[in-house]
């Protein structure tokens, strides 16, 4: 899924257990996972290179679509902090959790970023979990795809609220 829609999810969830931030930030990060289970449109990213024995051993190249894919996450980011911002003006989402849990919601895809650079442990188990729980059912409409991803974070909101 989009980091913006990890990032405000994370965000959310923390900040129902937003007197307890590690449980809040342990939380967000696993949301991660199980939002990346659910089939799902993402952007592509122009430097992922497939490897040629599995996911395990795609890449980043730093090269100059980098660049570019490195404007197409700023966007997702800034999106994701002026969702954050408007969750907490609009129903009272402490901003330290939301921060917080943004943070942790976003952070499994910075940690696959490491471990194409690095390949060490725990990145690589991190990685294998992460390729393994990711749906192999791909949203192919970005407009349904982005639908279904406001759905989500609206659903959560309700829920927040609830609680
Ligand atoms: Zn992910």
């Amino acid at each position: 899924m989009t980091l913006s829609t990890h990032a405000v999810s994370g965000g959310i969830i923390a900040s129902v257990v937003s007197r307890l931030p590690i449980v809040g930030f342990v939380l967000a990060f696993l949301s991660h996972f199980a939002l990346d289970a659910i089939p799902h449109w993402d952007y592509k990213l122009a430097s992922k290179k497939k490897g040629e024995s599995g996911p395990l051993t795609d890449d980043i190249v730093l090269n100059k679509d980098f660049v570019s894919d490195l404007l197409k996450i700023a966007l997702d980011l800034l999106i994701g902090i002026a969702a954050i911002i408007i969750l907490h003006y609009l129903f009272r989402f402490p901003l330290g959790s939301l921060i917080l849990g943004g943070i942790a919601g976003a952070l499994p895809d910075l940690l696959q970023f490491v471990y194409f650079k690095t390949r060490i442990e725990p990145f690589i188990s991190i990685q294998k979990f992460h390729i393994w729980i990711h749906s192999k059912k791909r949203i192919m409409s970005p407009i349904l795809g982005i639908l279904i991803q406001a759905a989500i974070v609206s659903a959560l909101v309700i829920v927040a609220r609830i609680l």
